[in-house]
């Protein structure tokens, strides 16, 4: 055992990480994060804000009853109804935490709250006793902190921790603090908050000038416990503090950051793989840890050092985060284990029922198509376990016609149900626009399409092409995604799948 101080990671991937523009997730796919969170081993889960939505209240609740082995935490304003709803939806927990939170900069009080400095500590107290009397792990969070003048955030600080708050963190709200800032800030806390032993400091940083790491790792080296971070930097803006940065930083670099983590890091890619197909944020090539190209040498020179010696110029193994030595192929012949065992080191885990269905869509694509990659598994898994999960409408047919400088003709016919319907139209500029124009005929809903993407999920013409699509309904942001060997398929179920999606929001 070393004597290394242990570090909390709390993983907001699920509450703040889903405030990323477009990144909202259904229940399957959130369940499905926190299984992976907790194979990955961090030590508090924030599941969402329970009293936001009707939605965020059943996740907090299906994951709180549902899983072991990580505290799960609900998000909640410091008022009574946040606080007891945050509560009624985390009270199946085996290890609950519920996070309070009220602004205290300046600018905060004065133009949102419009609340005396006083008025605030009173309201922060008085939301941590209410949620003190459900349990006693109760986290809060002075917002915005870290523009908080000092003196007053000692102030509050003092009060809450007086009336039973057990973490208190320090959310950088803006992404506006320097490393030595925030690093003073936590120190200052440290040395002027008499009752400061009785609390963990935890910080949380977003990342508007690419600090968030940074400022976490000097938080924690002046006296933070505990750092708040989302899987791939996802989150609000810019993002949170990368999680496996954060882990990374403090395991490479041990001789200067003495610490520990409980993070299992060979899940690290899988996790970060998972999410990004979740959520449909992609991870840039070159991002630190779980990038694609994190670890690829291009230079003749490195080649030839790596050739000789690894360590000339590679400073993490990339298997030590999770990468797969080799891009194993699977067939025809590949067995359920196989398949699973894929899935595994993909980030998903599949329940027995689970696994048989994507089997048997696995066997239809080998039919297709010789090789199968681990990007055509991910599409798999996330058509018939996540994607599909809003059973409206889907397609039995389609039909199309175009040809060289006309209008295409389209034929579709769609199910819900028992109920079947058709329609005939001549319109629209492609094929894709046909498709949409179709769809909203059938199903009264009309998208406005914001972004539409198509990628081959792995090498070849007869790749799977996975078409992502976000449309926009009364205002809000619908994801849709398809894959399957034939674009304009997928096309018409990427618009399904968003169609659904509102659908099921707007019932
Ligand atoms: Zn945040």
């Amino acid at each position: 055992m070393s004597d290394n101080r242990q570090i909390k990671i709390f993983d907001t991937t699920l509450r703040d990480g889903e405030q990323s523009p477009g990144a909202s997730m259904n229940l399957v796919e959130k369940l499905e994060i926190a299984q992976a969170l907790i194979d990955l081993g961090v030590n508090v889960i924030e599941a969402g804000f329970p009293i936001a939505s009707p939605g965020d209240f059943e996740a907090v609740q299906q994951i709180a009853s549902n899983f072991r082995g990580a505290e799960i935490c609900g998000l909640a304003r410091s008022n009574e109804r946040d606080i007891d709803r945050a509560w009624e939806a985390l009270k199946g927990a085996h290890d609950p935490r519920i996070h309070v939170f009220l602004a205290t900069s300046a600018i905060h009080r004065e133009f949102k709250l419009k609340m005396s400095p006083d008025e605030i500590i009173e309201r922060a107290v008085a939301g941590v006793k209410r949620a003190k009397g459900y349990c006693d792990n109760i986290e809060f969070s002075p917002e915005d902190a870290a523009r908080t003048e000092i003196d007053f955030l000692c102030r509050v600080v003092e009060a809450v921790v007086d009336a039973g708050a057990t973490t208190v963190n320090i959310p950088d709200t803006v992404g506006y603090a320097t490393p030595e800032q925030m690093g003073k800030v936590i120190d200052s806390l440290v040395n002027r908050v008499p009752n400061m032993d009785k609390a963990v400091i935890s910080v949380h940083c977003h990342n508007d000038l690419g600090l968030a790491v940074a400022n976490s790792l000097a938080a924690i080296d002046n006296g933070a416990g505990q750092i708040e971070c989302t899987i791939n930097g996802i989150g609000e803006r810019a993002g949170n503090a990368s999680l496996e940065e954060v882990v990374m930083a403090i395991r490479t670099r041990n001789d200067a950051y003495k610490y520990e983590t409980s993070i299992n890091t060979q899940r690290l890619v899988p996790t970060s793989r998972l999410v990004s197909t979740v959520t449909g944020l992609h991870v840039q090539r070159n991002k630190a840890i779980v990038g694609r190209n994190a670890f690829a040498h291009e230079a003749g020179i490195h080649q030839d050092g790596m050739l000789k010696e690894r360590s000339t110029y590679e400073i993490m193994r990339p298997e030590d985060v999770g990468f797969a030595n080799t891009d194993l192929v699977l067939g025809k012949h590949s067995g359920r284990a196989a398949l699973a065992d894929r899935a595994k080191t993909l980030g998903f885990t599949l329940s027995g029922e689970q696994l048989q269905s994507v089997f048997i869509e696995f066997k239809k694509l080998a039919d297709r198509k010789k090789d199968i990659y681990d990007g055509d598994i991910a599409s798999l898994i996330e058509m018939e376990i996540l994607g599909a999960t809003e059973k409206e409408w889907a397609l039995v047919s389609y039909n199309v016609d175009i040809n060289f400088g006309q209008t295409p003709k389209i034929s579709v016919t769609l199910s819900r149900g028992d109920e079947e319907k058709s329609v005939q139209l001549a319109d629209g500029s492609g094929a894709i626009d046909a498709a949409f124009l179709a769809v909203e005929k059938i199903t009264g809903i009309g998208l406005t399409c914001k972004e539409y993407s198509v990628r081959s999920t792995s090498l070849g013409h007869d790749a799977v092409g996975e078409v992502s699509l976000q449309a926009e309904y009364e205002g809000k942001t619908y994801r849709g995604r398809a894959a399957t060997t034939d674009c304009v398929e997928a096309s018409i179920i990427a618009i399904l799948n968003a169609t659904n999606r509102a659908i099921v929001a707007n019932r």
